[in-house]
């Protein structure tokens, strides 16, 4: 495809070998995964993790998630126990991260890990990924490819609006199908979820037999840079609104408002999966047309919608 970005491209062989090159050279890339789009570096490389934390503006406290092709290449780096290995045949590749004690003759960058013990692994299982990591002999370290608590990219278009020619190559993947970011779940201890998706934790219970705790109000000790503040359009959102205010964009579920100006539906069938899926689409559409406001409906606490209530109340936060 030829398009007026002059560093998107879309995925053939004359790319995957300049990507390996840029990547081989501790650069960075955008590249689509099935949750959002990446900014990916090798994980190995001292330079390309302090390159990632200086594109993103992300605080040095915050860990980055490092990208496998499969369980036999992220051996080196973690210690894996039982309920991994459940969770890895069941999910993988998927949206789903596991936080693992780190091995001592690791690899990985330690500030890719905030220089924590543990380090959280990914299988993602887009194929341009995942074509990529097979040809590669070092994992990707790979935060969302866009500023720090900004919204996260779903298309290749948004991450060129937040680093514009800032990266040699932005790989085309069209729309990422999940659109929210992966669960994360900490395994190193009792299982916890440190972030919801759309794995969800009914579905992870199912698997590892064990009922979960609710996430607590302690999380950020476990995970220093889940910030507060994050996912954010850049404009005050309200959220369980039920009366419009007249003027503000309208984000809710359903067709009801289908017709009316300054309504925005995330599902017209109520599916909490398609509605993830549209989150970011339409807080970074409902910015470009100019609002000064977002008021979101209340969202059912269940499924995904647990995912979408954490996000929503993270990017209303001022
Ligand atoms: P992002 O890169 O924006 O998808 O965020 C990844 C999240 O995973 C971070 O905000 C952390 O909260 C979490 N995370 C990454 N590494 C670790 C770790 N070693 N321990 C706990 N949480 C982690
Ligand atoms: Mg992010």
């Amino acid at each position: 495809m030829k398009n007026s970005y002059s560093n998107i491209f879309s995925f053939n062989k004359k790319i995957i070998k300049k990507t390996i090159k840029t990547l081989n050279n501790s650069d960075v890339i955008g590249l689509p995964t099935e949750t959002v789009y990446g900014l990916g570096g090798n994980a190995y490389s001292k330079k390309s993790i302090k390159k990632i934390f200086q594109f993103k503006g992300r605080p040095k406290s915050n860990p980055l998630i490092i990208h496998y092709f499969n369980i036999n290449n992220a051996l080196k780096d973690v210690i894996i126990n039982k309920n991994f290995i459940k969770l890895y045949k069941k999910f993988c590749p998927g949206p789903i991260t596991f936080i693992l004690n780190r091995k001592n003759n690791s690899k990985i960058y330690p500030l890719a890990c905030a220089n924590l013990n543990t380090v959280a692994i990914r299988f993602p299982k887009h194929n341009i990924i995942r074509s990529l990591l097979k040809k590669i002999d070092y994992p990707l370290a790979m935060p969302s490819a866009n500023k720090s608590s900004n919204v996260s990219p779903i298309n290749s278009k948004d991450v060129f609006e937040e680093f514009g020619k800032k990266l040699k190559i932005i790989i085309d993947g069209g729309k990422c199908k999940i659109g929210i970011e992966s669960t994360v779940i900490d395994l190193t201890y009792y299982p916890k979820i440190l972030r919801p998706g759309i794995i969800d934790k009914e579905m992870i219970e199912t698997v590892l037999r064990i009922k979960l705790k609710n996430t607590s109000k302690n999380e950020k000790i476990k995970s220093p840079g889940m910030l507060k503040k994050h996912y954010s359009p850049g404009i005050p959102i309200m959220i369980n609104q039920s009366n419009y205010d007249g003027k503000s964009a309208f984000i809710y579920l359903g067709k009801k408002y289908i017709k009316k100006k300054n309504f925005f539906s995330l599902s017209k069938k109520f599916n909490l999966n398609e509605a993830a899926s549209n989150l970011y689409k339409v807080f970074r559409m409902i910015k470009k047309k100019g609002y000064k406001k977002i008021q979101i409906s209340k969202i059912p606490y269940k499924g995904s919608g647990i995912a979408i209530n954490d996000r929503i109340k993270r990017a209303s936060k001022s």
